[in-house]
């Protein structure tokens, strides 16, 4: 049986326990995987009093994926450029890092939207937490630019010199977008949590592949995707799917099947 958890503030929204049961279910491992709110300041207490009830690992999402990374006694390479940590592995004494949310996404466009990243242009929108964990997954599919624009350009420039050694990247304010048509574009801003879209110049969307890395509504995103003429719009719900689905793998070796599992969400 393996023991796991969702760690979060507040917790009560998460999809993870649902996912994993599927999971379970499907491929015949005995997982019992819990929802658990720590308070904001003692994700450390809380994380090691579970890993003393016999975890075998944990998810984390907001606020602790910097308290799991600073709480990791090693990182794989994902979560070290990421950052942050949202699984953790209990292997004896040691205490693993990983971030799967970046291969998340790069699996759902490759196996559910059947799109490719090699040699195409990729747009960024933002520069937080979200980007700094989706970049080297995405630079590793070798693209031809991965061009990052945020509202804070200093932000957005940070971050294109510091993964400028995967890939060809480059950083830029959101006012600094052309009205040049892109490949993909990717709303990794939290502005559609707020219901807004960052006012940017449209043209880039036309036929473009545009994803929103937010999922459970229509987006402002999106719309905004539609109105422009993109080709495909798509919201962040296949790849909370397969983050958690690269997460139970890491745990149990056991790979699951993903499509069934967004299916069964979605409806
Ligand atoms: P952060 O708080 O780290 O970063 C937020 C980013 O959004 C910053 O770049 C910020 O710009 C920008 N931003 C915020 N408001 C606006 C606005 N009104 N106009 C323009 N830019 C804005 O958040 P995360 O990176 O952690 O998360 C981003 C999104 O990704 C969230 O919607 C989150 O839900 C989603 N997400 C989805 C996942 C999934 O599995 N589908 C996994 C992880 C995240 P500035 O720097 O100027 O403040």
């Amino acid at each position: 049986m393996y023991k796991l958890a969702v760690f979060g503030n507040p917790i009560e929204h998460s999809l993870s326990p649902d996912i994993h049961a599927q999971f379970a279910q499907q491929t015949g491992v005995e997982v019992d995987y819990q929802k658990i709110l720590a308070p904001v300041n003692d994700f450390s207490q809380f994380a090691t009093a579970f890993i003393h009830k016999g975890a075998s690992g944990f998810n984390v999402t907001v606020p602790f994926k910097l308290d799991a990374f600073n709480f990791a006694t090693e990182l794989t390479l994902n979560a070290k450029t990421a950052g942050a940590v949202n699984t953790i592995k209990i292997q004896g004494s040691k205490i693993i890092g990983e971030n799967t949310d970046g291969i998340g996404l790069v699996n759902d466009l490759t196996n559910h939207l059947n799109i490719e990243l090699e040699n195409k242009v990729v747009l960024i929108l933002g520069a937080g937490g979200a980007t700094q964990g989706i970049l080297l997954p995405i630079l590793s599919k070798n693209p031809k630019r991965v061009m990052i624009a945020n509202r804070t350009a200093s932000k957005a420039e940070k971050l294109a010199r510091d993964f400028a050694k995967y890939g060809k990247t480059c950083g830029f304010g959101l006012d600094k977008i052309k009205d040049d048509p892109v490949d993909i574009i990717i709303n990794a801003t939290s502005a559609s949590l707020a219901g807004k879209m960052p006012d940017i110049a449209s043209g880039c969307a036309n036929h473009a592949i545009c994803y929103d890395l937010m999922y459970g509504q229509q987006t402002p995103f999106m719309d905004w995707a539609k109105a422009n003429n993109a080709a495909v719009i798509a919201d962040g719900l296949g790849m909370l799917v397969e983050q958690a689905a690269s997460s139970f793998e890491f745990w149990t070796g056991a790979k699951p099947d993903t499509r069934t599992v967004i299916k069964n969400l979605r409806s």
